[in-house]
């Protein structure tokens, strides 16, 4: 297919992965908002509850405590290379690692409303979609009637395979709170997305009956993103808010943050992480609570000190190389990725020979060629180039021959693009 990468070849499969769950850890820093723009509402040497909320951000959403503790103090660390973020440490209370969360009873009888409010409440949040709070789609299509309910699992980028083994250990709380959803929106066209795997395929259709369609695309990237997807589905381009077309899709790991917030009564305080890479020895699939650090995950997975070249955290084409294991665990936290030299090895930069590659694989159908000499004061050039359309999924800079610092421009333009919005 035109415009999408085949990248399989570079993921590390493992058969007999299964998620393991990871609490022991005897602080965690609980990360604060991005913008600084948060209330707190506890202080030094305050006990703190597993689950608790410990502040809000600037949207009154709220920030768990992931452990049982004692909050120690509230610490800075540079996040990336160019962004600093606060954290509440934690001293966690060992003798208190279980959850007490209650099972919510009756919950097939909430209404639409106090479905929602649960939703806000629990802090669930579609990573996928520049992290939007999931009540807020709901919200949208809450008095229309939504055409299609979309359930993505769909995973193209190499080295992570979370969501395979998500749906496989996870089908009956996956199928409680989709058939749940289904019946308080009186839901008619629900189809579930996963990779051209047949063997997965039969295991979603032992569980669900006919009316849920269980589709299977081809494992190429950047295919699982949103909007990408829903053009490949319905072979027609939709604007980015699909919900103006009475259109709800949902990622998979965010279902499942739905059936712990609605059934177990429990809020997003952990995260499933794949962690992989030919720098580590034992490939995991984990669960972590939000605010574990790196280093204790890496350690879990005997990462080779020596031979571990970098760390990169979500995905090999868009994510971030990090230098600073001390960091934690974060919300959107889903992968991290140890790189060994030769995964590294830095080809060295030529000049572009206008060999026009980088077009040809564009899901967007941009120029990214014609990125590395923009500048953000050329807003014409900008317009011109559609920079705005550019979703920074790094497959021109993958297939760039001549190593041209794309990723790096794309990232410092939308950047000070940002900062000029702000
Ligand atoms: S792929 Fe690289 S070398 Fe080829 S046109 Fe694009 S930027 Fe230039
Ligand atoms: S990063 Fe942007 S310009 Fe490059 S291939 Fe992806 S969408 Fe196109």
């Amino acid at each position: 297919m035109k415009n999408f990468l085949e990248l399989h070849y570079w993921k590390k499969e493992k058969d007999e992965i299964e998620i393991e769950h990871f609490f022991d850890v005897e602080e965690v820093l609980i990360p604060l908002d991005f913008k600084e723009k948060y209330t707190i509402y506890k202080q030094k040497n305050d006990y703190i509850h597993m689950g608790e909320v410990v502040a809000k951000d600037i949207n009154n959403f709220p920030i768990f405590s992931s452990v049982a503790g004692t909050f120690i103090e509230i610490i800075e660390k540079n996040y990336k290379k160019d962004k600093k973020i606060k954290y509440i440490k934690i001293k966690v209370d060992i003798k208190n690692k279980k959850n007490n969360f209650k099972k919510r009873k009756n919950y097939e009888n909430l209404t639409k409303k106090e479905f929602l409010k649960i939703l806000k409440d629990y802090g669930i949040i579609d990573f996928n979609k520049k992290n939007t709070p999931v009540y807020k789609k709901f919200m949208k299509l809450k008095d229309d009637k939504i055409k299609h309910f979309i359930i993505n699992g769909l995973e193209t980028e190499p080295y992570l395979n979370g969501n395979n083994i998500v749906i496989y250990e996870k089908i009956k709380e996956l199928k409680i709170i989709i058939n749940f959803i289904i019946k308080l929106f009186k839901l008619e066209n629900i189809i579930i997305i996963i990779e051209n795997n047949k063997e997965l395929s039969n295991f979603f259709k032992i569980h669900f009956d006919k009316s849920v369609i269980i589709k299977r695309v081809p494992k190429l990237y950047p295919l699982h993103k949103e909007n990408l997807l829903i053009k490949y589905l319905f072979k027609k381009k939709y604007s980015r808010d699909l919900t103006k077309h009475k259109i709800l899709m949902l990622n998979i790991l965010c279902v499942l943050d739905i059936y712990n917030a609605v059934v177990e009564n429990k809020p997003v305080i952990e995260k499933i992480v794949s962690v992989n890479g030919k720098g580590i020895e034992k490939p995991s699939i984990l669960l972590v609570p939000i605010g574990m650090k790196i280093k204790d995950i890496l350690e879990y997975c005997f990462y080779y000190n020596n031979k571990c070249k970098q760390i990169v955290i979500n995905s090999l084409m868009d994510g971030e190389a990090i230098y600073n294991i001390e960091l934690p665990v974060l919300r959107e936290t889903k992968a991290i990725i140890a790189l060994d030299e030769k995964e590294t090895e830095k080809i060295k930069s030529y000049k572009c020979i206008n060999c026009g590659r980088c077009v040809e694989v564009c899901p967007m159908n941009l120029v990214p060629l014609k990125f590395l000499d923009l500048s953000v004061k050329d807003v014409e050039s900008i317009k011109k180039y559609n920079f705005d359309k550019c979703i920074s999924c790094g497959s021109c800079q993958y297939i760039c021959p001549t190593n041209q610092p794309l990723r790096e421009t794309i990232y410092y333009l939308k950047k000070k693009l940002e900062e000029i919005d702000e």
